[in-house]
């Protein structure tokens, strides 16, 4: 009989049925990974990406639903191609194989049973990424304690009315304060390997939407205030409108060079440490190109 478990593994809490290919929760996803795009990746923050590049696996699914995703194709839309918790670890082998930075899991949380029993079968020497929208549960990232060496989460919000409109989840700075504090708990303050390559820590992004400096100056002095020296901050500008964001006037457009300098001027006047993107580099260019369907055969070729 097919093997079906009871989701409640982020803040939506479905409490959903899952089977390995289907699931009836807020993400939709089945219980196995589903993923759009394994490989080296060269555009996340510089202690990140190195000379190398950061080995990314880009998992299909989100439990949030931002009108102005880049990914919608595969946070919303599906696309990928479902593999074993064996292939999952097969392919975090040849991405380490190719000589990359350390493995990046980005949007993994409806996948995080699946990836600890990856880990079980084959644990790199290179230190694992966890890169999340930062809406997750305390108790989840607990289970991650000794396993992931970075976490990359969002603090897309500070203010519930936004974060209900925007990205449909009223309880999001709730979720993603007090996951962050586990998240840190378990990393400590950011080290670095004598390359200057991150090896342990915790790196808050934060994008600051069109018209909405206020929310991210009222972000990085809570993350100041709360965390200081034992995060990096990274201050996205690379805003620009894609996915539903044509429905809402206001974030319609790129963020102009006013309220950008507003905003890291405010991150001048206080104690965090980290990187603030160059306001020019908003393009669609850096989206990244998924590859993988349920018919890329050549997909299957990396083995325990
Ligand atoms: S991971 Fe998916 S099914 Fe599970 S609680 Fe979150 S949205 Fe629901």
């Amino acid at each position: 009989m097919e093997e079906v478990i009871v989701c409640s593994l982020c803040p939506r809490g479905c409490n959903a049925e899952r089977t390995a290919y289907a699931g009836k929760g807020y993400c939709k996803m089945g219980y196995l990974p589903r993923i759009a795009r394994v490989a080296p990746h060269m555009w996340e923050e510089p202690c990140i990406s190195g000379k190398n590049g950061s080995g990314t696996i880009f998992f299909s699914g989100c439990v949030l639903s931002c009108v102005f995703c880049q990914n919608m194709k595969i946070s919303k839309g599906g696309y990928g191609k479902t593999v074993s918790v064996e292939e999952l670890a097969g392919h975090i082998r040849s991405l380490e194989q190719k000589g990359v930075h350390n493995i990046n899991l980005v949007s993994p949380t409806p996948y995080i049973e699946s990836i600890i029993k990856a880990f079980e079968l084959y644990k790199p020497s290179v230190p694992i990424v966890y890169n999340t929208g930062g809406y997750e549960k305390a108790e989840t990232i607990r289970r991650l304690d000794g396993i992931v060496d970075i976490y990359l989460p969002d603090m897309k919000y500070i203010r519930s009315e936004l974060s209900a409109k925007y990205s449909g989840a009223s309880d999001y700075f709730k979720y993603a304060s007090e996951s962050l504090e586990e998240m840190v708990k378990q990393t400590g303050s950011p080290a670095f390997d004598e390359n200057g390559m991150m090896i342990k820590g915790t790196i808050v992004r934060h994008l600051i939407l069109p018209k909405n400096t206020k929310n991210s100056i009222e972000v990085l002095r809570y993350l100041d205030n709360n965390f200081g020296e034992k995060i990096l901050i990274s201050l996205m500008g690379q805003y620009i409108p894609v996915g539903d964001a044509e429905k809402y006037p206001e974030i319609n457009r790129c963020i102009t060079a006013r309220e950008y300098e507003k905003v890291l001027s405010e991150l001048g006047n206080l104690s965090l440490d980290g990187f603030a993107q160059e306001l020019d580099s908003a393009s669609k260019t850096y989206i990244p190109d998924f590859n993988l369907r349920d018919d890329d055969l050549s997909f299957n070729d990396s083995h325990i």
